[in-house]
């Protein structure tokens, strides 16, 4: 059978039902998506150990001389150990819980490991390393981050037999971009990705590089189609600005408005006045006080008898704002619409939408499903912006006519990537939150003071204070052995935090759950939360006081300071406490302390920009700008400029097109048709 780039994963040989389940579960539907899963390293045969090199992992090709088996089955543990030699000497190698491989290790003489040794009991030992056997005939091994239960040596399988069935010219950028920059055709490119004859990173980095550029190519394309027509929309919708509504305002409001909120909030209402549709960026650190000011936005749009959307780059955050937003408006008709919820709620959407019983409507993308039509929707608020790419927001501008928008970010996008990324938005700018707030303490706690930290912290919320603590992972990873899981942990916690109930949260958590812990979280009842980096963008405890970051080392400066972000909200001295991991590199230890001499979000974004590089977790958790599948706007920021020429210049030169980018122009076109201006 012959596979093409857009067959569906089920054609693939090796994929079963429950595979099926498991890679559409993660996005990954079609033969591309699984090839744009790209390796995160390689192992190269010819580049083999030839003594041994302690304490760094590397590639060995060792002699099988006897294989043991022990077993504690009231642990539950097993222990395989192979005793081997390595040229001259005699070496361990040791597996928990793998008893199956003491057959592997009967049938197989010599083998590859890779993995480090280290010197225990005056023998050089290595614990669970990968192992390769000869029969694998390729000099060099893709190692495939895992997806979901999937692990790397099933991805290698699949792809090896997507490459035998693979037979697709399909092309995507046209024929004198392809000669410009020396790319090859897809299909050979990503099979130079995924089984390179020879290791070279050089090569490697460069087969990427193509698919950086076409999809800052497309990007490029759209926002400049975007731009072109929604750049000075006429006004329909005209708004009054009333007495009425300013009571309204000071009713829900239950403070006074800081100058810098003031001062957005009358940018907005200038907007509001002026005769083009509203395209304003509201930019401001973490819990300045944006949302309050999007809030009072749709307030205005309300009571003049519009309808708004409000979209969340979250379940849990729209859920958040929903909730708020039950309090702020009290006798508003507001409702929600998440990925779950269900199809008669979201019928029942549809109707008070079309009809216009519902006046605010809060969700995640899930809201720009074109079946919800709304009688007269006059106000859009993106929060969180960065999280959301071009099509998205185009998405918006289609469900209304001539509408007003408010994008909201607490990333300080530096202002030469704001003009080339967001040049068609107004900015405002927010500088400081409300007063009152002390600043957070921050600071660096060393693995061997782990103990007594946890219990001094449990004293600390024993007296009321509430804390998160973020971990790395949810399960154990053989692969990131050196970051914490929840897994692994929870026991630890428990038995420290004890008698103090711990609440979960994590991404697996369905939204009911989520919501039902950060109630308790909320109201008290709970007072530690434990959690994956799902907390890190806007969610707002008010008194939650101390956050605890485990492996701080592997975030990037934006998400450690947006972790950090999640308390100081309140009157109470706020604290964030850094764990570094055991092998924590330089660069890692230089980012924990920027972030410890820094609170502020600007000067910690430009050092992010120079400091680049090693380290993060990535592909775990995007921390980018922009929502990029392969491209990264910031270590690819060249070539993000590059493919904006390109893009600009087929854009002026219709000639330049090729059958697919002609295609997806003239879908781009077709949408933006459908809307009538007056
Ligand atoms: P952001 O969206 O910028 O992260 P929020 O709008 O969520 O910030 O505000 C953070 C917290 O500060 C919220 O709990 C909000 O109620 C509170 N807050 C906002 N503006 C004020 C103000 N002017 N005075 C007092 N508290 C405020
Ligand atoms: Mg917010």
């Amino acid at each position: 059978m012959i596979l093409k780039l857009n067959s569906p994963v089920e054609k693939v040989k090796g994929v079963g039902k429950s595979y099926v389940r498991k890679l559409t579960d993660q996005g990954f539907v079609n033969v591309l998506d699984l090839l744009l899963h790209f390796p995160v390293h390689y192992i190269d045969f010819t580049c083999c150990n030839k003594t041994i090199n302690r304490g760094k992992e590397g590639l060995y090709r060792i002699d099988v001389k006897s294989v043991r088996i022990s077993r504690n089955y009231k642990k539950r543990i097993s222990v395989v150990r192979v005793y081997g030699q390595f040229f001259q000497e005699n070496i361990q190698v040791i597996f928990f819980n793998q008893p199956y491989l003491l057959d592997f290790f009967r049938k197989h003489k010599k083998i590859w490991i890779y993995g480090k040794f280290d010197k225990r009991e005056n023998i050089f030992q290595m614990i669970n390393p990968k192992i390769f056997t000869d029969s694998s005939d390729r000099t060099v091994l893709p190692v495939y981050r895992f997806i979901g239960s999937l692990k790397s040596g099933h991805l290698r399988r699949l792809i090896e037999n997507i490459f035998t069935a693979l037979q697709d010219d399909f092309e995507i950028l046209p024929r004198y971009l392809i000669e410009k920059y020396g790319f090859i055709s897809i299909q050979d490119t990503l099979r130079q990705i995924h089984c390179p004859e020879k290791y070279s990173e050089k090569r490697i980095d460069h087969m990427k590089k193509r698919f950086v550029f076409t999809e800052f190519l497309l990007f490029h394309l759209e926002l400049q189609k975007i731009r072109s027509v929604f750049r000075k929309v006429k006004r329909i919708h005209r708004y009054g600005f009333n007495d009425k509504i300013r009571t309204s305002i000071r009713y829900c409001l239950g403070f006074e408005l800081t100058s810098g909120q003031k001062t957005a909030f009358n940018d907005i209402i200038n907007d509001l006045k002026s005769k083009f549709a509203m395209q304003r960026l509201l930019q401001g650190d973490v819990g300045v006080g944006k949302t309050v000011v999007a809030f009072l936005a749709l307030l205005v749009a309300k009571e003049n008898g519009y309808q708004s959307a409000f979209l969340a780059p979250t379940e849990i955050l729209a859920h958040q704002h929903f909730f708020n937003a039950k309090r702020f408006y009290r006798n508003a008709k507001i409702d929600i619409v998440t990925g779950s919820t269900s199809f008669k709620k979201k019928a029942e959407i549809k109707e008070g939408l079309k009809n216009g019983k519902i006046e605010i409507l809060f969700g995640t993308h899930a809201l720009l499903n074109e079946k919800f039509k709304f009688k007269d929707l006059s106000m859009i608020i993106i929060d969180e912006q960065h999280r959301f790419g071009v099509s998205q927001r185009a998405a918006l501008y289609y469900k209304g006519k001539s509408v007003d928008l408010l994008v909201t970010t607490a990333t300080p996008i530096p202002r030469t990537m704001l003009l080339t990324l967001f040049n068609d938005l107004q900015v405002s700018k927010i500088k400081s939150g409300p007063k009152g707030r002390k600043p957070i303490i921050t600071s660096i706690v060393e693995p061997n003071k782990r103990n007594s930290f946890y219990r001094c912290q449990k004293a600390k919320i024993e007296k009321g204070d509430k804390a998160y603590i973020v971990l790395p992972l949810i399960e154990k990873s053989d692969f990131f052995s050196a970051l914490r899981s929840i897994e692994e942990e929870s026991d630890y916690y428990s038995n420290i935090f004890r008698p103090l109930p711990i609440g979960l949260i994590t991404g697996r958590n369905s939204i009911l759950e989520k919501e039902r812990v950060l109630k308790a979280f909320y109201s008290g009842e709970l007072r530690i939360i434990v959690c994956t980096t799902v907390i890190e963008v806007g969610i707002d405890v008010k008194d939650a006081n101390i956050i605890v970051i485990e492996n701080a080392d592997r975030y990037g400066l934006a998400q450690l300071h947006q972790l950090r972000g999640r308390v100081g909200r309140g009157e109470r001295q706020s604290y964030c406490y850094l764990h570094p991991s055991s092998n924590v590199t330089t660069s890692g230890r230089q980012r924990l302390e920027m972030i410890v001499s820094s609170t502020d979000g600007f000067e910690i974004a430009e050092t992010d920009l120079k400091m680049r590089g090693g380290g993060f977790v990535s592909g775990f958790q995007q921390s980018g700008f922009l929502d990029f599948k392969v491209g990264d706007i910031k270590s690819d920021y060249r070539i993000f400029l590059d493919a904006r020429r390109d893009a600009l210049e087929i854009i002026r030169d219709r000639s330049l097109e090729n059958d697919f980018v002609r295609d997806f122009l003239f879908d781009l076109e077709k949408k933006i048709e459908t809307i009538s201006f007056s």
